[in-house]
């Protein structure tokens, strides 16, 4: 980056295409965007974390629960905004807990704690990390980085059941570590308007909701240790932006080559399982 003296330094000539095609510049600027988003440790991650446990879809974890491989699809450029914003969000709670420590002694924000929220029979222990907690009020909180439509929808109706139980199980991660968990909740912030429009949904945690959603995803799992793929279109399914699904694909008949999408049922159909619900 810089020459043998520490100063910035032209390039030497060999490297040098000055006056290059903007337009090429622009192609290689979004490629490493796109290679930097699908090298990110979220988009290879494939063990089940708390964020996906409370999935509506059952048939979707089934997918990942059996090693399916993921649909090439677009680098998900909304996800890294809110990959980013939880990295400011981090170093603006640890600058504050700085500030308390100078006043006051005592650090309020526990940030990104590596957390586990329960284990299950077939899959072991489901951890994950925690947003924040905040020492003071006993209180657990996730952000959520979220379009126009999503925040109407979540500030109107409350968050999704995956949403939901995320937040519990986020709560027993914390409480299995000794801390006093009191709340809930989830600090829906604009991914395009302004901090007034931030919105806190909240609960007092509730141990049973955690639990609930790992019964389920234990029965899901152990579905497909049993069945392997045939456990595929016997799993429930959900409306839950399949066109977004890594595992859809449209007009399959065959569930082991990807799924057509919810609301598709066939006469020859099996009946879905049925799992501990989990619903509200
Ligand atoms: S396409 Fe829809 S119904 Fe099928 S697995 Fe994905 S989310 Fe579920």
């Amino acid at each position: 980056m810089t020459g043998v003296n520490g100063t910035l330094e032209a390039l030497p000539p060999k490297l040098l295409t000055l006056g290059g095609d903007p337009d090429t510049v622009m192609a290689e600027y979004l490629d490493v965007i796109g290679r930097t988003i699908s090298n990110h440790p979220r988009s290879l991650q494939k063990r089940i974390g708390p964020s996906e446990v409370g999935q509506a879809c059952a048939r979707r974890l089934g997918y990942k629960l059996l090693g399916h491989a993921e649909r090439d699809q677009r680098p998900n450029w909304k996800a890294t905004i809110g990959t980013a914003t939880h990295s400011w969000l981090e170093d603006a709670f640890q600058a504050e807990n700085a500030r308390w420590l100078r006043t006051g002694g005592v650090e309020r924000w526990v940030t990104e704690t590596r957390v586990t929220v329960g284990a299950t029979k077939t899959l072991g222990k489901i951890t994950g990390s925690c947003d924040l907690y905040d020492r003071v009020t006993g209180t657990v909180l996730d952000h959520k980085v979220v379009g126009p439509a999503q925040l109407k929808h979540y500030r109107a109706d409350g968050p999704s059941e995956q949403y939901h139980v995320q937040a519990h199980l986020y709560g027993r991660g914390l409480h299995l570590l000794g801390l006093p968990v009191e709340t809930v909740g989830i600090c829906f912030l604009p991914r395009n308007g302004e901090l007034r429009d931030a919105f806190l949904w909240h609960e007092p945690w509730e141990e049973q909701i955690a639990l609930q959603g790992l019964d389920r995803l234990e029965g899901i799992a152990a579905a497909c240790n049993m069945l392997d793929d045939q456990a595929l279109a016997m799993l429930p399914t959900a409306d839950v932006w399949c066109i977004n699904c890594p595992f859809y694909k449209a007009g399959s008949t065959d569930p082991a080559q990807g799924c057509p999408g919810h609301d598709m049922p066939k006469a020859a159909d099996p009946a879905p399982l049925n799992f501990i619900s989990n619903n509200k």
